[in-house]
């Protein structure tokens, strides 16, 4: 076996990515010499800050399709999503009292739904089909009248399917609804149009794309002419939608982790696509019965959810120590039970509870794909042995 290989593997690139070096460098002087206050308009240190959080505003835009001044900086994909849905509905639910989204969305989404409903809004969950994807004909049927916002996230961080965007987009178009995405697992590993797929907001985040932790962005069409309550109050900053002072080292981050991806989406794509079949092929070949979760092509190579029958999950993972894997989402590792959004699939109890998540990303090596594969087939089988 080979030696040069570090363990724990890490696998769980959708709960955070490593900061890509390139990353680290550009913030590195905002982090020492170049301190000034973005918002001092009066002298050098300043007017330094505030040119390197323009330049990455438009590193971020580009990426996506938009136009900097479309671009709001905040500190991750959860404030990004409450703004987006709460700062929206609060806005406008004197005159549009209905809102749409899914079964299988990021907690942080779900929960500023639930949030909203307490304040008076409805809101439709849709479910999904057992692939993971939305049904757009069940969507369509969804929008009303009352119908304000459509919120449909673009790469699921437990399966990784990409959702229809473009369809969900032309129709929200058709239907007069905004449509807001979150596009944390999405952004960076797939071509995004905000244009092309008619995508009035999207949320993106920073450590999901190699960046800092605690910066995101959120896009907001200029042409929808979107209006917000803000959800932070204060100086004024990001045009009054997110008052406080900006840090530009996570700026400056932010914007290089996405002109890195920009650069290099199309290359890594295709070298994850080749470990996604070594790893699952592999695993799929050794370990009889196990099965992917989700639709089998429309979905990103680095996230594979992989279901093993008759094992506890528990066990399995405590037996995969070498191979920083998860059981599903982190932000959901505290609470105990099967996943909702397997249960969504249609996944039973049981097979839920069996699965784990296995994620590969930029740093990822062909030797470890190989020994994670090795790794897999032996312990589950060990396992099966002793049940
Ligand atoms: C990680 C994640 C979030 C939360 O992003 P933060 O920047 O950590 O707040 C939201 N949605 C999805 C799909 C995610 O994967």
């Amino acid at each position: 076996m080979t030696t040069d290989i570090q363990l724990p593997i890490y696998m769980d690139y959708q709960a955070t990515t490593p900061l890509d070096p390139r990353v680290l460098e550009t913030m590195m002087p905002f982090l020492t010499t170049r301190f000034g206050n973005p918002h001092s308009s009066s002298h050098k240190f300043g007017w330094e800050t505030a040119d390197a959080i323009e330049r990455a505003r438009g590193e971020v835009a580009a990426l996506v399709g938009a136009g900097p001044k479309e671009v709001i900086f905040t500190s991750g994909a959860t404030e990004s999503n409450n703004l987006a849905i709460k700062g929206l509905a609060r806005f406008y639910r004197k005159h549009r009292s209905h809102m749409v989204t899914v079964a299988t969305e990021h907690k942080c989404v779900l929960e500023s739904f639930a949030a909203m409903e307490r304040e008076g809004m409805s809101v439709t969950y849709l479910p999904v089909k057992p692939d993971g994807l939305v049904d757009l004909g069940a969507l369509r049927a969804a929008i009303g009248d009352q119908t304000l916002l459509v919120s449909v996230m673009a790469v699921n961080n437990e399966i990784g399917v990409i959702q229809p965007l473009a369809e969900i987009g032309a129709l929200c178009r058709e239907r007069r609804v905004f449509f807001h995405t979150d596009a944390a697992q999405a952004a960076g590993k797939i071509a995004l149009d905000v244009n092309e797929m008619n995508i009035d907001l999207m949320s993106i985040s920073g450590h999901k794309v190699y960046g800092p932790k605690g910066i995101g962005a959120l896009y907001s069409r200029a042409a929808s002419r979107l209006k917000f309550d803000p959800i932070i109050s204060g100086g004024g900053q990001e045009g009054g939608l997110r008052s406080g002072t900006l840090s530009p080292a996570l700026c400056a981050g932010l914007g290089a982790a996405c002109a890195v991806a920009a650069d290099e989406m199309e290359a890594e794509g295709k070298r994850l696509e080749r470990q996604f079949d070594r790893f699952v092929g592999g695993v799929l070949d050794g370990v009889p019965g196990a099965v992917l979760n989700g639709h089998r092509d429309r979905r990103i190579p680095g996230n594979i959810s992989l279901s093993f029958p008759g094992l506890d999950g528990a066990l399995l993972l405590a037996q995969l120590r070498e191979l920083a894997v998860s059981s599903g989402a982190a932000c959901a590792s505290a609470v105990a039970g099967p996943s909702y959004v397997l249960q969504a699939l249609g996944v039973e109890e049981r097979l839920a509870q069996a699965t784990i998540r296995f994620g590969i990303g930029r740093f990822t090596t062909d030797a470890e794909i190989d020994y994670a594969v090795d790794t897999v087939i032996r312990k589950v089988t060990q396992l099966r042995k002793a049940a």
